[in-house]
Order: C-alpha cells, then sequence, then structure tokens
C-alpha cells in the first residue's frame, strides 16, 4: 500500500515538485516502507517524534520540519535538519541562526505565510512578510539561508477559495525573488497537502506536503 503510494506519486508529480512524505503519528515501519519504495524525503512536525525517528532510520534521510516550531525546540534539530518549512518569526530565524552556527552548519528555511481563515495558523501576514524582507536582518544572518515560502490553505471543499490562497503566495513568492537581494537562492514554494495537492501544483508549488495519501489516517 504505502510502496505503491509512494510509486504512484513519484510517477504523477512533475519534475521540479518534490514529494514531502509527512509522516508524523506514523510508525518507523511505515517509513521504512516508503524509503524502501524510494522515498528519501520525510516530513515531521514535532520535535521529539523527529529526532527520535531520525535515530531509527538510514542516514541518507533528508528531514523536513514542517510545523510550528519552538524556539527552545530548535537545538534538538539543528544539528541534522535539512529544510524548516514554517518560520513564524524574526525571533525564530535568530535562534535558528545561532544554533546551527553552533553546529557548524547552514539551515535552510522558508517562511510561512498566513492567509488561511483561521485563527490558529501561524504565519507572517502579507504586510509582516514584506516589512521583513524589506529589512535587511535575515540576510545579515549567516547561518540560514531563506529559500522561499511556505503556506497551509484554508481546510475547505471551497477549490476556488484554495486556489485563490495559493495564487496569492505564488504571486508574493514571485514578487519577492525579484526584489530580495538573495535571490539566486530563493527557488521554494511548500504549498499542498493530500486533499489540496494538485490545485497547489497547478498554482506553481515545488515541494507538497503529503502524509493522509500515503501512510493512511494518522495511528497513534
Ligand atoms: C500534517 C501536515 C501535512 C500533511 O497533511 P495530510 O492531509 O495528511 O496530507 C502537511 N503540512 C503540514 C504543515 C502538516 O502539519
Amino acid at each position: 500500500m504505502i510502496s505503491e503510494q509512494i510509486a504512484a506519486l513519484h510517477s504523477q508529480l512533475p519534475a521540479g515538485v518534490t514529494l514531502v512524505a509527512v509522516s508524523k503519528y506514523h510508525p518507523v515501519a511505515a517509513l521504512l516502507q516508503a524509503y524502501e519504495a524510494g522515498q528519501r524525503v520525510f516530513g515531521e512536525s514535532h520535535v521529539q517524534e523527529l529526532v527520535a525517528k531520525q535515530a531509527l532510520m538510514p542516514a541518507d534521510v533528508q528531514w523536513h520540519f514542517i510545523g510550528h516550531l519552538q524556539t527552545n525546540k530548535v537545538k534538538y534539530i539543528a544539528p541534522f535538519v535539512s529544510l524548516i518549512h514554517a518560520v513564524d518569526s524574526l525571533r525564530l530565524l535568530r535562534e535558528i541562526d545561532k544554533q546551527a552556527g553552533r553546529c557548524g552548519r547552514r539551515i535552510d528555511c522558508l517562511l510561512e505565510l498566513h492567509l488561511a481563515q483561521e485563527e490558529t495558523k501561524y504565519g507572517f501576514t502579507p504586510d509582516e512578510l514584506t516589512a521583513l524582507l524589506d529589512s535587511d536582518e535575515w540576510a545579515t544572518l549567516p547561518h540560514v539561508r531563506i529559500r522561499g515560502l511556505m503556506t497551509m490553505a484554508t481546510y475547505t471543499d471551497d477549490t476556488e477559495q484554495i486556489r485563490r490562497e495559493f495564487r496569492t503566495t505564488h504571486d508574493l513568492y514571485r514578487h519577492a525573488r525579484d526584489h530580495v537581494a538573495a535571490a539566486s537562492h530563493w527557488d521554494m514554494l511548500s504549498m499542498g497537502m493530500s486533499h489540496d495537492y494538485p490545485v497547489a501544483i497547478e498554482e506553481g508549488a515545488t515541494l507538497v506536503r503529503i502524509g493522509t495519501s500515503i501512510f493512511g489516517q494518522r495511528q497513534y
């Protein structure tokens, strides 16, 4: 099942779109099935769970942290994480920079954009994002590299609303790429989950974060 889903997604996704297999709340045995089917990029959203799984999985897995990251937990994932999707404050970016520096690393990050009509979602509003990028501090942090944006659409059946949110995100992403000094590294747009990734790809996603369609309903 899992291996068939991985194979189907790999053959279906356009070139240039990376599949992040979202494995939160699934056991390592399930991750290994995906790994054996050729999947190397895994996304987790809880620090403790990620650290535990990283110790058990093969060393060539690329771990993406996709959830809300608390500043006091950055140190646990800084030694190995390959991409942090949901940076939602300058304070968090500074902490990632500090912890990456301690490990002698430079960590790739995405800024989370908040467009969804849900109070609970984290992230920058478009105005906050513009203000952050206009200020120069992010560009002076030597141990982080901002590669692009991440967003979660409103959880709704209204495909047109989802499409509008993804399109707005892509517009902001393009606008930033044209204006940000480190433009050469501005190349990642993370949007789309099991129920809305086809729309996200149509609207320019380069990373899709898919859990349920691969692993089924989340366990424990
Ligand atoms: C859990 C999660 C996903 C995956 O959701 P599915 O609906 O299971 O595909 C994607 N992105 C984030 C940020 C998540 O927390």
